[in-house]
């Protein structure tokens, strides 16, 4: 087996015994595989060793990969890309026309942008894009997403997110698919495990809120904490180091 291909195995292992400690199906978990900084020929590897869904955070990279990896598998390929950056307004067009979901919306000029685009390239609405609101659970001051740092105590907090969720859910193009958040830096692992927690009882309580009739997925949990965060609920974990290894840049 290449490096690769053992790699994967190890961390689809990992999932499946952390989905059985939780009582959970570990079919119900993503891997969504962060190929960002590696090149398309590390991407057509990970395909060939059984990878299908993709993540990016630079929407210049998606804009260049997506078209290279589809004229040499074919548009049957099966690949599912995820779009996991903070997005600047400027990107949108790329991320609306390239994106098969996008993990990271957290502010509503981008909604509305990202609606505009998938109106007028045609996507709305057989093919919407789903979409995850990030939210900033830890309180750590880098940490973009909206503020639900202290959702249980804050009405203004639980209002905001509410009225957001409820508008990504109307306009058109857009689907409400999920939360997203990020583990605060080097914490303890009981704090990392407090924020994913409190992020599912966000999603429990918006999805009630809401009168949805599924529940809301959870994309958190990295190479660090991604056990963590299945065994807190993570429908879908966004995994780069532990597959590719470390990253030369960003
Ligand atoms: C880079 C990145 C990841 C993957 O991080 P690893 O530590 O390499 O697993 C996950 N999510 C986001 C938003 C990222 O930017």
């Amino acid at each position: 087996m290449t490096t690769l291909e053992t790699r994967y195995q190890d961390v689809l292992q990992t999932i499946q015994h952390h989905a059985q400690q939780a009582n959970r199906n570990p079919d119900d978990i993503t891997l969504v595989a962060v190929t960002k900084t590696w090149p398309v020929e590390t991407i057509l590897e990970a395909y060939a060793a059984g990878m299908r869904h993709f993540g990016e955070n630079r929407a210049d990279e998606l804009a260049e990969k997506r078209p290279y990896i589809e004229a040499t598998l074919g548009p049957n390929s099966g690949i599912v890309w995820h779009f996991i950056g903070t997005l600047q307004s400027r990107q949108t067009n790329p991320i609306a026309d390239h994106a098969d979901i996008f993990h990271a919306l957290d502010r509503l000029k981008i909604a509305h942008r990202l609606s505009h685009r998938l109106v007028e390239n045609g996507r709305a609405p057989t093919r919407p894009l789903p979409t995850f609101l990030e939210v900033n659970i830890s309180g750590e001051m880098s940490k973009s997403g909206v503020n639900c740092v202290d959702w249980e105590n804050s009405a203004t907090q639980r209002t905001e997110i509410r009225k957001f969720g409820e508008t990504v859910a109307a306009l058109p193009g857009l689907t409400l698919h999920g939360l997203m958040t990020m583990a605060p830096w080097e914490a303890e692992p009981t704090v990392i495990r407090t924020v994913f927690r409190r992020t599912r009882l966000l999603a429990e309580w918006l999805a009630e809120e809401l009168g949805m009739e599924r529940p809301l997925a959870l994309s958190m949990g990295m190479t660090d904490d991604y056990p963590l965060a299945i065994a807190e609920g993570a429908t879908h974990v966004r995994v780069g180091r532990a597959l590719f290894g470390e990253r030369q840049t960003h």
